[in-house]
């Protein structure tokens, strides 16, 4: 297999157009704001090679299978995710290349190099076999952000078994409740959350034979097993199974936004597309620093945390610490980190802690300079903080868009071109998107052949489908073939996003089909009135729903959390409705305002509407599980 593109020189992008483009040394890329188009645009050519020289070409001549032929495969055939992302480096002599950047909340750093983590997770994968577990079975992770769960996860991987990431601050019911829906074999986690979320109910999980305790372990826990003697009894040398693209590796839970989670399956076939929109949209090269803030409880982070980049052969930095502004900056430098991936709840929390003027200048007293740009994902990123990344930071944000379905990105303003500040960007190359006619539920409407119909004005919104094909696309939803197969429409996958498309073909998120407001007719996105609602001086965060309304049906009413220095009072109030009034118009303004410092949010972020919705209206709250303690 050809080696990633490395830098200023070669052939670049691998596959399709890119491979045809000699990428040109010359000046840094620059990024300004196009003042008529508010578009970020970037003229000069990237000091670093472009993944993606040419859009439209890249797309045309994009081809699955032959990104999937330039994985390195199994030496005897057959695909396996930590293969791709570990032992390939070692192979292709890049084994003392950092992996690994581990930094704690305090102390020193903690690295390791592809060749150690390629040998400790084959002393996992040699742990679990002789615990007898078996290719298939599910092997569970409750661990925050640690060395050990990287190792952990290669290491199920190697062994065929198939991985299940938890996150760590979920509460004992949210735990048990995934372990028993994906019938756990094997538990990874540490003595504390064993004894806070585990131990009780371990009756209650007759499935699980093995629980592996990381770190220290202070106390008699009967049925479990240290990770130190697991690994120390464990050999360095383990020969991967033979591995069919088409093998289940992973399982992963959805953030629970709009319900109860469903699991969704993925193979290790997968890793191609990891590897694919690493480069595309993450623009990753074996000499980056890469940090990706979400959980690796999450697809993101599992994803984009784990697996894509070290296929990409970068170096992962690991953050060990809470989420916090000011620790960020000093991480960014710290270790000079140069793509960094997050999330929109996170950029606005720069944005609160960062005033646009005044003494406190925190970029500024902090070197970002080794930041090529930083890529969001995971809900909508509003204009204005695209917009605060170019002023404040002097840095581009990519937003990015996808789903725990989809398994990778899918579409993204991408990092070879230019940025429109509050669309998610296009399709990456190997990705048929479209926007479909869709009635007011989200589904698309069929004709009287069962066809469905495109949107062809550019004004017109309709719901975003995506044409099966690639190879991280979910293969099924734990325990519910009804609802797998109630995800397709006329040969297309239907995501449940509104969106428009312009005439460029960016995609612009409208809400999800079930956010979605009818007014007085009219049809509101709550994406478009939260954006303008950011846009007042005092607006940190905004959610936004439909209440019932005797009169007009619905209204739209705005919860927001304020940016520190104001107070929230009946003339703050007044003023951010006749702000918003001034900018959408009164058909789509809110009619209402409420202050919230504290919107109820997943765990990965997203505001929680349907809850706001359902406080509203005196309803039960539904699933809380994914819900982030201390938004109440
Ligand atoms: P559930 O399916 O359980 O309700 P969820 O949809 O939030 O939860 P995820 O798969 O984690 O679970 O999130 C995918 C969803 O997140 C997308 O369908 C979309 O609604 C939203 N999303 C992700 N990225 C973006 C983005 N860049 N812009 C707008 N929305 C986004
Ligand atoms: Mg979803």
């Amino acid at each position: 297999m050809d080696p990633v593109p490395t830098g200023a020189s070669g052939p670049v992008g691998g596959r399709g157009a890119g491979a045809m483009i000699e990428a040109e040394s010359g000046p840094t890329v620059e990024r300004r704001m196009d003042e008529a188009s508010g578009n970020i645009v970037k003229s000069g050519v990237p000091a670093v090679s472009p993944n993606l020289a040419d859009y439209a070409l890249s797309c045309r001549l994009f081809d699955w299978r032959q990104a999937t032929s330039e994985l390195a495969g199994l030496p005897g055939g057959g695909v396996n995710i930590a293969h791709e992302a570990v032992d390939r480096h070692v192979l292709e002599g890049r084994g003392e290349h950092i992996a690994l950047r581990c930094v704690p909340p305090s102390g020193a750093v903690v690295t390791l190099s592809y060749t150690r983590l390629a040998a400790l997770s084959n002393r996992f994968a040699n742990g679990l076999h002789r615990l007898g577990v078996r290719a298939g079975d599910r092997v569970f992770t409750l661990l925050g952000r640690c060395p050990e769960l990287y190792v952990a996860v290669l290491g199920t991987l190697k062994n065929k078994s198939v991985l299940c990431p938890l996150f760590s601050a979920f509460g004992p019911d949210p735990v048990v409740q995934r372990m028993t829906l994906g019938d756990a074999r094997v538990l990874v986690t540490t003595q504390a959350l064993y004894q806070r979320k585990i131990a009780d109910r371990r009756a209650g999980l007759p499935g699980l034979e093995h629980v592996v305790i990381v770190g220290p372990s202070t106390a008699d826990l009967p049925g479990t097993v240290r990770w130190d003697d697991l690994m120390e009894a464990a050999s360095e040398e383990f020969t991967i199974p033979a591995t069919d693209p088409e093998d289940p590796a992973l399982l992963h839970f959805t953030s629970g936004t709009t319900g109860r989670p469903k699991g969704a399956v993925h193979v290790h076939g997968a890793v191609a597309a990891h590897r694919v929109t690493a480069e595309y949209a993450l623009d990753l090269h074996p000499d980056d620093v890469y940090w990706c803030t979400a959980d690796p409880g999450w697809v993101t982070g599992m994803s984009y945390g784990v697996i894509a980049p070290l296929a990409a052969g970068v170096t992962v930095v690991v953050d060990e610490g809470e989420f916090d502004a000011a620790r960020w900056y000093r991480v960014l430098e710290s270790e000079h980190v140069t793509v960094w991936y997050t999330a929109p709840t996170a950029i606005r929390m720069l944005m609160r802690a960062t005033p646009r003027t005044g003494p406190f200048d925190l970029p500024r007293s902090h070197d970002l300079s080794a930041l090529r740009f930083i890529a969001s994902v995971g809900e909508p990123l509003n204009p204005e903080a695209v917009r605060w990344g170019a002023d404040v930071l002097g840095l581009p944000i990519h937003d990015n868009y996808w789903q725990t379905e989809t398994g990778c990105i899918v579409i993204a303003n991408l990092a070879a071109c230019d940025i429109r500040p509050g669309s998610m960007g296009r399709p990456l190359p190997g990705f048929q998107a479209e926007v479909l006619a869709a009635d007011e539920q989200g589904r698309p409407v069929r004709d009287g052949a069962g066809r469905v119909r495109p949107v062809t004005d550019p004004a017109g919104q309709g719901v975003l489908a995506l044409r099966p094909g690639w190879p991280s696309m979910f293969r099924g939803y734990l325990d519910d073939e009804e609802r797998y197969r109630s995800a397709f429409v006329d040969g297309w996958y239907v995501t449940g996003d509104l969106v428009r498309r312009d005439s460029d073909g960016y995609l612009w998120f409208v809400g999800r089909a079930d956010d979605v407001i009818k007014s007085a007719g009219h049809l509101i996105g709550p994406f478009e009135v939260e954006s303008a609602l950011m846009e007042h001086p005092a607006v940190a965060e905004a959610g936004v729903i439909g209440r019932p309304d005797p009169v007009a049906g619905t209204v739209v009413k705005a919860f927001v959390s304020l940016r520190p220095g104001f107070d929230p009072g009946p003339e703050l109030c007044t003023d951010i409705l006749a702000f918003a009034r001034r900018k959408l118009g009164p058909a789509v303004a809110p009619r209402e305002v409420a202050f919230d410092q504290n919107l109820p949010k997943t765990r990965s972020g997203k505001v929680m509407r349907r809850l706001l919705r359902a406080r509203e209206q005196g309803l039960p709250e539904g699933d809380t599980s994914t819900l982030e303690s201390g938004s109440a």
